[in-house]
């Protein structure tokens, strides 16, 4: 028999739309029944009630671009303080290393750090697979079933090795052939459709410079005759440009649109280096940008157009990027750092908090093409973030939605996601996070020997 779940007042709520949910939302069968207005009580019989009054409510965040198995070479010496092609050409030798057991490990332990820091919903990268690691994307399925975060795993692809003049060593990449049919076994296998979906496929060519011409386009048909999304990174650097420009006679957009991916099905990561009238046309084709602020400023890559790119149409979404290059997988935090680096473009009043906070959540799920998740209104999924504010760091703060982000939150006290509670008090309700963490370093450990 189902029951219903009042969370109670809120210290704060951010619903991600227009609606008062002052009093709280009303939780049945893993959706969100009804929100309760300021001074009122809900119209639903109430079975439970959690009172949230020192809590501030979230919608669950939305992180859409990650590469998990990053999280076992942060802060790798030979990597430091390097410019992207070198700090690229520095990791590759080191992931084509990868082992099975390795990606379980870093899968898990990720997904276990985003859900700890209020997000429910993760969107994978996965482009490495070599001999050992065919079934890359089985294994990052099973990790995410048992850690119970959404997934949009995306089986990436990376076509053009050394021999063929590109950055990847020749070990980690596939042909084309190999890549489509894996492309559509996985979908056939993993991806679900419609509504409350926990695991859905995308696919994604690692970069439009890393496959060849054939496989973007062929790529394309085969999402689209699937009904899945596209995602690729772009535009990261002023150095891609340059590499684009020589190697097509083209810049990134013009190329990518020359393979029939300038389109609304397709979200891109980073997104930073477009002039005005490449805005417009992103705009016009409602391609979505996950926005990476930690990862952009760790690579010294530039600050991504968000205002303009939304004004011009197209979603923006929030991502923490690989853990070689932010090297946390913290979406709270990341909220905070998107308001950071978006202060740095924009004046003080035309970019707030909430702002940052649409983009980790409502921006997130359209960048995804999903409409229902995201924000807390009636017939949306539960998944929420609840924050306390009783650490030192809140301590004489005011606005509590405000202090969050400002004070710099990083940890959330309940996570709930389709209904069912996955974090409480802080803590992962079924799992041993030291088991965990101990495969995970030792996994490290053993990928650099
Ligand atoms: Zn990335």
């Amino acid at each position: 028999m189902s029951t219903t779940l009042w969370i109670k007042k809120p210290l704060s709520i951010f619903t991600a739309n227009q609606q008062d949910a002052g009093n709280g939302i009303v939780i049945k069968d893993g959706l969100i029944v009804e929100l309760v207005a300021n001074n009122s009580e809900p119209v639903h019989n109430i079975d439970n009630i959690f009172d949230a009054n020192q809590h501030v409510l979230l919608p669950g965040l939305i992180n859409t671009h990650h590469h998990l198995y990053q999280t076992l070479t942060r802060a790798l010496p030979a990597a430091l303080n390097k410019r992207l092609f070198p700090w690229l050409q520095a990791l590759y030798p080191v992931w084509a290393k990868l082992q099975p057991d390795m990606l379980h490990a870093a899968t898990e332990l990720g997904l276990s750090e985003l859900l700890l820091s209020g997000c429910t919903t993760v969107a994978d990268h996965h482009y490495l697979f070599p001999e050992a690691l065919t079934e890359a994307i089985d294994i990052q399925v099973s990790a995410a079933k048992l850690i119970g975060n959404r997934v949009m795993l995306t089986r990436g692809s990376m076509s053009l090795g050394q021999d063929d003049g590109g950055l990847p060593p020749q070990s980690t990449v596939q042909s084309d052939a190999i890549i489509l049919d894996d492309c559509q076994r996985v979908i056939n296998q993993f991806h679900q459709k419609g509504e409350g979906a926990m695991v859905q496929l995308a696919l994604a060519p690692c970069s439009p410079f890393s496959v060849t011409t054939d496989l973007m386009k062929e790529t394309a048909n085969l999402a689209r005759a699937n009904d899945v999304r596209l995602h690729t990174h772009l535009a990261e650097t002023e150095d891609e440009n340059s590499f684009c420009l020589k190697a097509f006679g083209l810049r990134p957009l013009d190329y990518l649109e020359s393979v029939g991916w300038l389109s609304s099905d397709v979200w891109l990561a980073h997104g930073i280096h477009f002039n005005d009238e490449e805005v417009k046309r992103l705009g016009q084709a409602k391609t979505g940008i996950a926005h990476c602020p930690s990862s952009n400023m760790i690579l010294a890559s530039g600050i991504c157009r968000t205002k303009e790119l939304q004004a011009a149409g197209s979603p923006v979404g929030l991502a923490v990027d690989g853990s070689a290059s932010n090297d946390g997988s913290n979406m709270i935090q990341e909220v905070r750092q998107a308001l950071m680096i978006n202060r740095l473009r924009y004046q003080a009043d035309q970019v707030t908090h909430l702002d940052a906070l649409f983009w980790a959540t409502k921006g997130s799920a359209q960048v995804l093409g999903r409409d229902d998740i995201g924000e807390l209104a009636v017939g949306k999924q539960a998944d929420l973030a609840l924050f306390k504010l009783d650490e030192l760091r809140f301590s004489g703060s005011h606005d509590p939605l405000a202090a969050l982000i400002l004070c710099g939150a990083h940890q959330a006290d309940c996570v709930m996601v389709a209904g069912q509670w996955k974090v409480k008090s802080g803590l992962l309700i079924d799992h041993d996070i030291n088991d965990m963490q101990a495969r995970h370093s030792e996994a490290a450990a053993n990928l650099i020997l």
